[in-house]
């Protein structure tokens, strides 16, 4: 199963090469075991003729819960944003089959774009349960893509996450969330304990478990540190959202007299397992933190502009040594899992950081942020984003003849610039080809969809529900984003004023 060969590719090897070599890869047990010209084994051959043989793309940062709210919401600041994301008051239970085709929807998407790993810190509303994880893991375990899975669970009161907000709030209110329904640090842990023991190193080593605290405000000092503990014991990437929006600086100056990267690097649990995921407004300090730390900043270009957070200072954190890899974030803030618009955005974007062009990204920076990052920030035992003898053997299969190669200049630039995941034929994971001729191998795919058309109804109806809910608890949060929005915090990442 796991052994192939792709014959007469056009190989990119990796972001540091500028083009193309002829060549076939011959594939044993799921790593690339030899690269050259004629290889014979008694395998299967998946004869490319020619095509443009990638690295499997890396989406390094997503949540799957919001795989069914793609495009239902417009543009909106963060912290109203979540309101409608991730509802405050909710109660029940989670259905595991609706988990399982949430999970499915986004991995079918991203597999047929050529994304083959991608890091889910999956949330859980508003309970974490094993039935939940079982449903988000075991979806990817059947499809055929490569997962690394955290458990995104606050386990503070929802205003304790924020700066402002306690007081802004009538007094009913602020009791309803404290009764609302919330985690443990215990009970997460021993979440933890099943999601490592149950799932991390399935299906062949394509499943792990990461820790994730969401955000070092929507945790205790405690948790946080028993989270790292863990990180380090399992050697697992611990996910952590930190400075996304100007309000999170203000909450740091607010609730810990500094700035966040300062409050995570003095607990001690900055270090190369964390995945800072944005990282927008970071001062010269936090940056030479960041760089000390080891830690992977994770870059989520098309979330930051669609809700308004700023620009991430790409190249300042890159001149100081900072990794950086690529994510979508969200299906309901991107509003896709298709990191070819992320790829493109982040080559764009940080030219309006203006100044002197030469600093803008080049298309090899941002490949490199794909496959180097990712593969840095995924701590797997075998290397994934580059094709080498040794490494995973996760490939995407793009049609040479497709507009984006016509004609070919430059390689590299016609994938940043020219792609958007429509030339892609084949999708391989693990040495399977998950994805041939562009339809799925793993599952069944009008299947899944009947299974979605017949959910619809609900879903619409839930978010319609979720809409009018969190509109009665819009006016306090706006209050609280706008008294945010004009602190002076002596710098600004917002552009174009
Ligand atoms: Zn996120």
């Amino acid at each position: 199963m796991r052994d192939l060969i792709i014959r007469n590719g056009n190989l990119l090897i990796s972001a540091d090469h500028e083009t193309l070599v002829r060549a076939d890869i011959l594939v044993r047990d799921g790593l690339i075991a030899e690269i050259g010209s004629n290889l014979q084994a008694d395998v299967e051959v998946l004869d490319v003729a020619g095509d443009v043989v990638i690295p499997g793309l890396i989406n390094a940062h997503l949540h799957s819960p919001g795989n069914f709210m793609r495009g239902t919401l417009e543009g909106l600041p963060l912290e109203v944003f979540m309101l409608y994301e991730v509802p405050p008051l909710a109660s029940g239970v989670e259905a595991p089959e609706a988990v399982r085709l949430r999970t499915l929807i986004g991995a079918a998407e991203m597999l047929k774009l050529g994304i083959t790993s991608l890091m889910d810190d999956a949330f859980f509303v508003p309970l974490t349960t094993r039935s939940s994880i079982d449903a988000i893991a075991g979806a990817y375990k059947e499809i055929g893509i490569r997962a690394t899975v955290a458990l995104d669970q606050p386990i503070v009161v929802e205003y304790d996450k924020y700066p402002f907000l306690r007081d802004l709030l009538p007094d009913d209110i602020r009791r309803t969330m404290e009764l609302a329904p919330r985690e443990t640090a215990e009970g997460m842990l021993e979440h933890y304990a099943y999601l490592i023991e149950r799932w991390h190193g399935a299906a062949h080593g394509r499943i792990a478990a990461a820790v994730s605290c969401s955000a070092p405000q929507r945790a205790t000092e405690d948790y946080l540190r028993a989270l790292h503990g863990l990180a380090r014991k399992h050697d697992l990437p611990y996910f952590c959202h930190i400075l996304e929006t100007k309000l999170q600086r203000v909450l740091g100056e607010e609730k810990y007299g500094q700035s966040l990267v300062k409050y995570v690097d003095q607990l001690g649990i900055l270090d190369e397992h964390m995945q800072v995921i944005h990282s927008i407004w970071v001062d010269a300090e936090d940056i030479a933190i960041l760089a000390a730390s080891g830690a992977v900043v994770a870059h989520n270009p098309v979330c930051n502009m669609r809700l308004g957070s700023g620009v991430m200072p790409f190249r300042s954190l890159r001149d100081a040594g900072v990794p950086i890899c690529l994510g979508t974030d969200e299906a309901v803030s991107d509003d896709s899992h298709n990191l070819w618009g992320a790829i493109k955005a982040a080559s764009v974007m940080h030219a309006l950081a203006g100044g002197d062009y030469r600093d803008w990204p080049a298309c090899s920076e941002i490949l490199s942020a794909v496959w180097d990052g990712g593969n840095r920030v995924m701590r797997r035992p075998s290397p994934v984003g580059r094709i080498e003898v040794g490494a995973a053997a996760d490939f995407a299969v793009l049609d040479a003849n497709s507009p984006t190669f016509q004609p070919l200049h430059d390689v590299r630039r016609a994938l940043v610039l020219c792609e958007a995941g429509r030339s892609v034929r084949h999708t391989i994971v693990d040495g399977r080809v998950v994805v041939r001729d562009g339809r799925l191998t793993t599952i069944d795919e009008t299947k899944m969809l009947e299974s979605l058309r017949a959910m619809e109804p609900q879903l619409r109806a839930d978010a319609i529900a979720l809409r009018e809910s969190a509109r009665s608890l819009e006016p306090y949060y706006r209050q609280m984003v706008m008294q945010a929005a004009v602190r002076d915090v002596g710098f600004t990442r917002w552009v174009g004023k």
